[in-house]
């Protein structure tokens, strides 16, 4: 007998009628099956193909079916797929932490395993305040989180208590515990006449607060280098490098999320790399596994580790883990991953497509109505507004980000918006060509979303392919 085989338009009404989707609207929700992927390129249940613009939110690394990562994960499957990291351990999650610990900022060396970004976060979250009341003099009174607005840093409800997007935590906000918020850093353009802040007024503003909270601080946490979720906020060159400074002089643990800068999207392997910086925690997930299987990592210092130590009797001991925390399937392919940025180097084909992006945003920078358009390495994120001169936004009703980015399908590219802001985040395996596809799929959505509303549009710029 022949298994029952659901067709695809079946499949899409099973989808709609029965998953609840993350981050969506069920009820305008419009179902697209991806059913295989092939290096930077997603094919739908009907054989249409598509540019992974997202990088499968944010994941992928080097592409989807990589022939290495594949053997990877099946050569795991022929040992043993789980164990459990509660007190035993497996030879491939081990190797994959001494790697990582090979490539981190020198310094850190611990890796905690859990299986999500947000539960990397809470680990870090919880490590920084028990190290506080474990330390040699403990000092108990470091209990607050300082963070940036419009952070993002999960869902959870330790990660979103540090969080700063209002749309998605207000809600929740009696649920949770409320972090020192300071402004976030962002460099974006500014209406003529406005003189934007100095770096060195943005890291006095932070000196004040630690100075007004002194000794009541246990950590703070950022993302480095550009606020992903936020809306690709990207920071001015010495922000990090200075939070560094002021962390140590004021003796605040420092928790870097790099779930979503990390594994080379800003062109180097960790964001804090760029400035130098060696954080207290680095807290890694979505590239950790090349985009395969859900893995996180908190990586910390000898320190706080040291804190934690004493016998069974001393109730010392961090409590908390999540079950499928070091898994070796995954840990095989992260492990993997590492392999092919170290073989095929990766790190040093990126400044070419960096430089095409770039080329590209700039185009896209001319459009009527993109207000600014912000890059860090191979993230891009274009702010889509009403009238260029003032930066007006759009009536968040209208959802032009999600128009211009549904429209981008039709031109052969998944794109996914940030509110009005159209972000680009590809595979790091991405070709000069595939990036010039992009760009003219990201280029057709934006005007297609945005020429309706009576404001006159001059020429477009046509994108030429280029290659740098
Ligand atoms: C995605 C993300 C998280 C949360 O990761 P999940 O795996 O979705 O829980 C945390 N921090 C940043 C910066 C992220 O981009």
């Amino acid at each position: 007998m022949r298994p029952f085989r659901p067709t695809a338009a079946t499949l899409a009404d099973w989808d709609a009628d029965h998953v609840w989707h993350a981050f969506t609207q069920m009820q305008e929700y419009e179902p697209l099956l991806i059913d295989r992927g092939e290096g930077a390129t997603l094919i739908d249940t009907a054989g249409n193909r598509y540019l992974d613009g997202s990088a499968s939110m944010w994941c992928n690394v080097h592409g989807h079916r990589h022939p290495r990562l594949d053997q990877a994960a099946i050569a795991q499957l022929g040992r043993v797929a789980h164990t459990t990291n509660l007190g035993l351990s497996n030879p491939t999650t081990v190797e994959f932490a001494k790697r990582l610990i090979d490539v981190a900022p020198s310094g850190l060396e611990k890796v905690f395993f859990s299986d999500n970004g947000s539960t990397a976060i809470e680990a870090a979250l919880k490590m920084a305040y028990q190290f506080w009341r474990q330390c040699d003099p403990p000092e108990p009174r470091r209990k607050k989180f300082v963070a940036i607005g419009d952070a993002y840093h999960g869902d959870t409800l330790g990660a979103i208590g540090v969080g700063g997007v209002d749309r998605f935590t207000a809600m929740f906000a009696p649920l949770t515990f409320s972090a020192i918020r300071i402004p976030s850093p962002c460099t974006r353009r500014l209406p003529t006449g406005v003189i934007p802040q100095s770096l060195e007024s943005m890291l006095n503003h932070v000196e004040g607060v630690f100075k007004e909270q002194a000794g009541t601080i246990a950590a703070l946490i950022m993302e480095p280098l550009v606020q992903a979720a936020g809306g690709i906020l990207v920071h001015p060159p010495g922000y990090l490098r200075g939070i560094r400074a002021l962390t140590d002089r004021y003796n605040i643990l420092l928790i870097a999320d790099e779930v979503a800068v990390g594994f080379g999207r800003t062109g180097t392997l960790f964001a804090c790399q760029q400035e130098g910086v060696t954080p207290d925690f680095l807290c890694l997930a979505k590239g950790l596994t090349a985009g395969y299987l859900p893995m996180a990592a908190t990586l910390t210092t000898a320190r706080i580790w040291n804190a934690f130590l004493g016998t069974h009797a001393d109730r010392r001991a961090f409590y908390h883990g999540h079950t499928y925390g070091g898994n070796p399937l995954a840990a095989a392919v992260g492990l993997e991953s590492l392999n092919i940025f170290r073989d095929e180097q990766v790190l040093a084909a990126l400044p070419k497509k960096i430089a095409a992006l770039q080329y590209h945003a700039n185009q896209l920078a001319e459009l009527p109505h993109v207000g600014d358009v912000r890059q860090c390495g191979l993230v891009v994120g274009i702010e889509l507004v009403t009238d260029k001169v003032s930066g007006q936004s759009y009536p968040w009703q209208e959802q032009r980000g999600t128009q211009a980015c549904y429209a981008a399908r039709r031109h052969g590219a998944i794109l996914r918006p940030l509110g009005d802001v159209v972000v680009l985040m590809p595979p790091l395996c991405i070709t000069l060509a595939e990036i010039d596809r992009l760009a003219a799929a990201a280029l057709a959505g934006i005007r297609s979303a945005t020429t309706d509303n009576g404001v006159v549009s001059l020429a477009f710029p046509t994108i030429p392919a280029v290659h740098v």
